[in-house]
Formats: structure tokens, sequence, C-alpha cells
């Protein structure tokens, strides 16, 4: 990464580990112990690590950024379910966010595959301030590790639906997805990336030997009002959206998971959910149903509750998987590209949008807690 003099301790796979250790003239067992700490114990310095020996420790220090040093907190911000938002500076000072997100003894840390987003969904703060640049795998993996250190466990569940487009940072975001299947031991089935809708990145994720989980930004039934919220649409329309889902799903046997938001007024009449049911229909799919969070810059607000339960029994009733779900972090302002936006326009108040949900177990038609 362009600016760094030391690369990220989290950047080196297994054998780099090793490689390390060799170059410091160490044995092979401390790359193991050093694993320990990075992916087990999550130690966030090089001087936690006390069974490494000091010259180990001193060479480890003099040529790598350790896990707080690959990401520095600058805020955390929680609500009243315990969810926590983290705002870290990178180390070329940009900024990104992950959420942690507790559900009774399980934890989800939804975490974030670039620094700003450049696909500029109408809804969606985290494009607001554009694009800045990919994150590299280390800084993908530091995010679950450092969420880990300070809630004292690994993460149950993993979410890349923090801020960017994960499969526009393919390469990254799949090392960063083995890291948390390999080294952090998370099922590849309890690791969701979720998509705009980039269908090459769809069809090359059907061919990957994992059993990672696929979630869809789907948002609206027609192209019409899809191009309006999501310009993705313009370039992969719903018919090769759909087709690409279904290639997916034939190739894996695996179901996708649609996101769809409930904005009022625009996407959530009786005549929406038909089109919906009409689309998804014969796909191997669940659906999760979001109120929208209302974000600066954006007109438009979420239904009410009795409007977003009767689009969801619809699609109960005609047999389609449907979750309401509820985003968490709406009461502080803690979600998804909300600090960073913050941050960057001095702190303006008021943005609330929550987007991380929760890759827990679904029960057909029934909503969220
Ligand atoms: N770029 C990826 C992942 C990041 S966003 C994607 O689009 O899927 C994760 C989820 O949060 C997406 O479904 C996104 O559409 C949703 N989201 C973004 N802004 C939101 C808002 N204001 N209210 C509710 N959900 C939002």
């Amino acid at each position: 990464m362009a600016g760094y003099n030391r690369q990220s301790v989290y950047l080196p796979d297994r054998d780099g580990l090793e490689k390390c250790a060799a170059a410091a003239g160490e044995k092979k067992f401390r790359a193991s112990q050093l694993e320990n700490w990075l992916y087990v114990r999550f130690a966030r310095s090089f001087d936690e690590m006390s069974n490494l020996p000091g010259s180990f420790r001193r060479f480890l220090c003099e040529n790598f950024l350790s896990p707080c040093e690959t990401l520095s907190l600058l805020e955390t911000a929680a609500d009243r379910s315990g969810t926590v938002k983290y705002l870290w500076r990178l180390c070329d000072g940009e900024l990104i966010e992950t959420v942690g997100i507790p559900s009774g003894e399980r934890m989800t840390v939804c975490v974030s595959s670039q620094a700003g987003c450049g696909f500029g969904c109408a809804f969606c703060a985290s494009c607001k301030n554009g694009f800045s640049r990919n994150l590299d795998c280390a800084e993908i993996v530091a995010q679950a590790a450092l969420v880990s250190a300070q809630a004292g466990g690994k993460p149950d569940n993993i979410v890349f639906m923090g801020i960017g487009e994960p499969f526009a940072n393919y390469d990254n975001v799949l090392a960063a997805a083995r890291r948390f299947n390999g080294c952090f031991g998370i099922g590849a089935r309890k690791i969701t990336v979720s998509t705009c809708g980039v269908v090459p990145g769809i069809l090359r994720y059907a061919c990957e030997p994992e059993q990672f989980e696929l979630a869809v930004s789907l948002h609206a039934p027609d192209d019409e009002m899809r191009s309006r919220l999501m310009p993705v649409n313009r370039r992969w329309p719903i018919r090769e959206l759909m087709a690409a889902c279904r290639e997916y799903t034939a190739r894996t046997n695996r179901i996708v998971t649609f996101e769809y938001i409930l904005v009022d007024g625009l996407n959530c009449s009786r005549r929406h959910a038909s089109e919906l049911l009409a689309l998804l229909k014969d796909l191997k799919c669940r659906v999760n149903l979001i109120p929208l969070n209302p974000v600066n810059g954006f007109f438009w607000r979420a239904p009410s509750r009795e409007i977003c339960r009767a689009f969801g029994e619809f699609l109960t009733s005609h047999g389609l998987n449907t979750t309401l779900r509820h985003s968490r972090g709406g009461n502080v302002n803690a979600s998804c590209g909300q600090l960073r936006r913050a941050r960057a326009s001095s702190l303006c108040a008021g943005e609330t949008a929550g987007n991380c949900l929760e890759n827990t177990a679904q029960c057909a038609g029934k909503e969220e807690k």
C-alpha cells in the first residue's frame, strides 16, 4: 500500500509469517505463536505477545504495523441494543467504519471493503463523499480482529455490508473471507458478501470452492425505479442480475438473500409486492425487508410499521421466505457510512441510517425481535 513503510502484520498469510519468523532468525513455531496472537487472542500490539522473545517483538515492531497501527480507533458509538460502531483511521488518513452487532450470545461483525464507494446508490451515505480506494486484505481482517479484541471473543458471523462494494474489490474481499474462515475459524456459511448487483462478481463468486453466502441489494422490482435508486442497474439491469443469481443458485445449490429497502411512497405498494414476487418466485432465495434509515440529502422516509408488515405478509403468504428487519444503530449516529460521512462534513447531526444486518437464521414470515 502506497505510503506505508511497514506492511500490516495481517497482510502475510501463514507462509508469510513463517518467512518472517525465519528472517528474524526464529524457529517455525514462533510463526504459530504469532498467528495465535493475531487470530485467536486478538492482540492489539506486539507488546502483548508475551511468549514471543523480546528480539522477535522488536523485529516485528520495526518491520510490521501492529493490529492497532493498521487501524487506529478514532471514535466508537453504541446504542441501547449493544450495537457498537467503530470509526477507524487508516495509515493514509482514510476513514472507515465497522459495526459489532450482538444478538444474545452471538455477535455479527459488519466490515467495510472500501474507503468510500463509487456506486452512488441514492439512499446510501457511504457514497456521498465518493470513492477513495480499495481496502487491502489486512485492513479488512484487522476490523474484525480489533472488534473481537474489544468484545472479548471472535465473531459468529461476518457480513461485508459496511462501506464499499465488495465485488469491486474482489480479490482482497475473498482473501479476507478466507482468513475469517481459515484463521478465525468462522464457518463459510456464516460469512456473507453483499453486492449492489455487480454481475461479473456474482458469476465469479458462484465458482468459488467455499460455501460463502451471497446477499444482493435489490430495492426495486423494476428497472425504471432500480436505475433511479441504484445507478449500477443501468450497467447490469434486473434481467441480467436475475440470470446471474440463477446461475449462482444452480452452481452452488445455495440460496440468495435479497435485501429490499422499504421507502415510503416509492417501492412498497401492493403492486410492488406482486412484481417482486413475480421476479423471485422461482428463485431459491429469501428476502430481508429493511425500512429505510433516513440519510441527509435523500428526501425519502421509511413507511409506517403497518405498511412494512403488510408488504412482508403479502410475500410470506405467497410462499416467499421473508423477514422484516430492524436496522441496528439507528438511534446513535452509528451505521455504515454515517460516522465517516459525519466526520468528513464536521459531524453533521441527524444521520442515523443503520444498514448492517445480522446473518442469523431466518424464520419465514417472522419479524425480527
Ligand atoms: N455495496 C454493498 C454492501 C454495502 S451496503 C451492497 O450494496 O449490497 C449494505 C446494505 O445496506 C445494502 O443492502 C444497502 O443497500 C443498505 N443500505 C444502504 N443505505 C441504507 C439506508 N439508508 N437504509 C437502509 N439500508 C441501507
